[in-house]
């Protein structure tokens, strides 16, 4: 006898390769209900709860891909804890924000966040391949305010206008479910941009949805260098063949891929996990970039770690672990001040003529200062003869 198939097959062993490598079905296939994940994990009380009692309040939605890495054995799986909403997410704190990160008030027109002097976020899409119960912009991701073709527009010729801008991110939502055809027609008129000398993107798709990195993509994203792409891997689990391959095949097409993980408290939050995510990283020649102190959004306080813990994980990091592997640490301030570094100390005393200095170990170690002091570089008057400084261009912020 034939095996019964549901009427919306979304399990891997379920749906014929073909088209369980095709991008578009994954993203028409998302699973978003109760029903959906039931068909691949057997629900604890708090996601079926969750489920049904956030589904109004935020947005949820993962690939059958992504849902294919959940352990149908553990309700503290790190791919469910990351996709399935918990019902703590009803129970919000003063201190939690719908905007954490000011995003709306550094705005000078739509799609565009401008914090930093000399570089910007350009928001392009709503939609992603995986809504994160972490996710910072929830707010405004998921499918209901597209940013508009001539916002878009618009928030080029805003960029034109500001010479300062050297840098564009380029985020959403996520940019690279923009079909390729409209995503290289932006990076054209990015590119066309004089002052622009770099792009980046950030994408989690990598991770949720390794099949859309495919060679047309590569080689159209290549067209346009210096292109980055910083992608977001929060745990080891996350690392397959798929994922690997996407990476490593935007890596072939010289695009450096960089990895801004969150903190996740009970996810992620042990050293041990943490080596073994940012190892993973380095072995497929993704370089750990960020490793974000939680924001405070809404309805994320049970997902924060204290600062305490994160500052002791970062302890557990550097010189335990090849220094290629090592992120920084960084809160990004609460009302738009930007990304701060923090961590362990090792700088115990700074005097005149010495430092005190403690290693990884715990060792303490001195460092005799130099006789002079001598901040000024005299070739600089010759080599930057007739250029304007940076603070003389027009514009930013
Ligand atoms: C994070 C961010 C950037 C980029 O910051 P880097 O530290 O250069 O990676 C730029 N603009 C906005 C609005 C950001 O949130």
């Amino acid at each position: 006898m034939l095996p019964v198939l549901p009427d919306r097959p979304l399990r891997r062993s379920d749906v014929p390769t073909e088209q369980w490598n095709d991008w578009r079905w994954q993203l028409r296939h998302m699973l978003r209900s109760a029903e959906d994940f039931s068909q691949i994990v057997p629900l604890s009380d708090d996601e079926q709860a969750g489920l049904e009692r956030t589904q109004d309040l935020f947005r949820t939605g993962a690939t059958p891909y992504y849902a294919s890495l959940m352990d149908a054995s553990r309700s503290d799986c790190p791919i469910r804890r990351q996709a399935l909403p918990s019902l703590s997410e009803l129970s919000f704190r003063e201190q939690e924000l719908r905007d954490p990160l000011g995003e709306d008030t550094h705005s000078p027109v739509p799609s565009i966040f401008h914090k930093y002097p000399d570089r910007c976020l350009l928001y392009v899409v709503d939609r992603c391949a995986i809504y994160c119960r972490h996710c910072n912009r929830r707010r405004i991701v998921g499918g209901d305010q597209p940013p508009k073709r001539d916002e878009i527009d618009d928030a080029l010729a805003y960029i034109a206008s500001q010479p300062r801008i050297r840098d564009v991110l380029i985020s959403g939502g996520d940019p690279l479910l923009l079909s390729t055809r409209r995503l290289d027609e932006v990076l054209g008129r990015l590119r066309a941009i004089p002052h622009v000398e770099i792009i980046r993107i950030g994408s989690r798709v990598p991770v949720v949805l390794p099949m859309r990195i495919d060679e047309k993509l590569c080689q159209m994203l290549a067209k346009h260098h210096p292109v980055f792409v910083n992608t977001h891997f929060n745990h080891p689990r996350e690392i397959t063949e798929e994922s690997q391959l996407a990476c490593e095949r935007l890596v072939n097409h010289g695009i450096p891929v960089g990895n801004q993980a969150v903190l996740l408290r009970g996810i992620n939050s042990s050293v041990r996990t943490l080596r073994a995510l940012m190892r993973a990283l380095i072995r497929m020649r993704v370089r750990p970039y960020y490793l974000f102190q939680g924001d405070t959004v809404l309805g994320t306080d049970h997902l924060r770690t204290s600062v305490e813990s994160a500052i002791e994980l970062m302890d557990g990091l550097r010189g335990w672990m090849s220094g290629m592997a090592m992120p920084q640490l960084v809160i990004d301030a609460p009302g738009g001040g930007g990304k701060i570094p923090i961590g362990p100390e090792y700088l115990k005393e700074l005097g005149d003529s010495e430092v005190t200095l403690r290693n990884y170990r715990g060792l303490t170690v001195r460092y005799p200062q130099p006789r002079e002091k001598d901040p000024h570089v005299s070739y600089d008057e010759v080599f930057f003869a007739g250029v304007p400084d940076d603070d003389d261009r027009e514009g930013g912020v």
